[in-house]
């Protein structure tokens, strides 16, 4: 079970947050990714299979779970990875030049392949290349790993009246919706521009206790400002607790932010879920320091 910390700051009308720290369940498999990948490990051992193939970014989270839980658990995994560019380019990678080290093949492709990524033939293609494979789509979202995400919170204290959590693809969110209680309202913030997350949750969700805010995404998926970064530091001086700056670092802010616009009411009790996603901040550090800009502390 990860620790539940109390944020150790005064709130107006007297609201408490408290952060679950998700993001220490394993040291690589972190966070929601290790929630959304323990029932599909297991379906795939039933399966028999001896491969996992999935889909991601470069800085993916998910992708290096995979190869993480690849090496735990004893499968072969391949990481089909959007951008040829950076075919000749992982030692420069951090993501994924740790993913390789824990075992995982490549195949770099196109943006335009890459969007195909879920037809039939694409994949049938992929089979063809790599043999038989147990896959898993981009982000690790399918039914087993809501499932999963479920018992981010099964074992809660019914005292809180806020979930929160960061949003993606949608899966995590909706694990947290069906594992909570009726009088938990779930507040997701999105990672990402666009409300389309709104019909994929709810093809999961088994109640209506739920709301995504689209306000905090700070110009859309992987983007940052200064403002977001002096934020995740001011939080990690104060708190001692890092944040992400694609995920959990844009939450906590909207989380703050209503906060001390009032949106809570009073008594409120906030318990917001970490995430994880802490592997991605040495990439977005190269990142900003190439265009000169503040780096996050680690
Ligand atoms: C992947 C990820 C999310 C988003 O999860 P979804 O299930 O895709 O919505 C949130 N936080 C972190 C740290 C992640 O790595």
């Amino acid at each position: 079970m990860a620790r539940i910390q109390i944020i150790n700051q005064e709130f107006p009308n007297n609201i408490s947050l408290s952060i679950k720290r998700e993001d220490e369940l394993h040291p690589i498999i972190s966070g929601n990714k290790f929630r959304k990948l323990k029932y599909n490990i297991e379906e795939a051992k039933n399966l028999s299979k001896k491969k996992i193939l999935t889909f991601g970014g470069a800085f993916s989270n998910h992708i290096l779970a995979v190869a993480g839980a690849g090496k735990e658990f004893g499968f072969e995994t391949i990481g089909i990875i959007r951008g040829e560019e950076l075919s000749g380019k992982i030692s420069e990678n951090p993501t994924l030049k740790l993913a390789e080290q824990l075992g995982m093949k490549f195949d770099f492709v196109s943006r335009t392949t890459y969007r195909l990524k879920e037809t039939k033939s694409f994949i049938a293609e992929l089979k063809e290349k790599f043999g038989d494979f147990y896959l898993l789509p981009e982000g690790g979202t399918n039914s087993l790993a809501v499932k999963g995400c479920e018992e981010i919170v099964s074992n809660l204290d019914l005292e809180y009246t806020h979930i929160c959590s960061a949003v993606g693809t949608g899966g995590t969110i909706s694990g947290i919706i069906n594992g909570s209680k009726n009088k938990h309202k779930i507040i997701g913030f999105s990672s990402l521009k666009g409300d389309f997350l709104q019909k994929d949750i709810a093809k999961f969700a088994n109640k209506e206790n739920w709301l995504i805010n689209c306000n905090y995404h700070f110009g859309g998926y992987g983007k940052v400002t200064d403002e977001l970064i002096h934020f995740i530091n001011k939080f990690y001086l104060e708190q001692q607790i890092p944040l992400d700056p694609v995920y959990t670092g844009k939450m906590m802010f909207g989380i703050l932010d209503l906060i001390h616009n009032n949106y809570f009411p009073a008594n409120s009790k906030i318990l917001a879920i970490h995430t994880g996603g802490l592997q991605g901040i040495v990439g977005m550090n190269k990142a900003l320091e190439k265009k000169g800009k503040t780096t996050l502390i680690i």
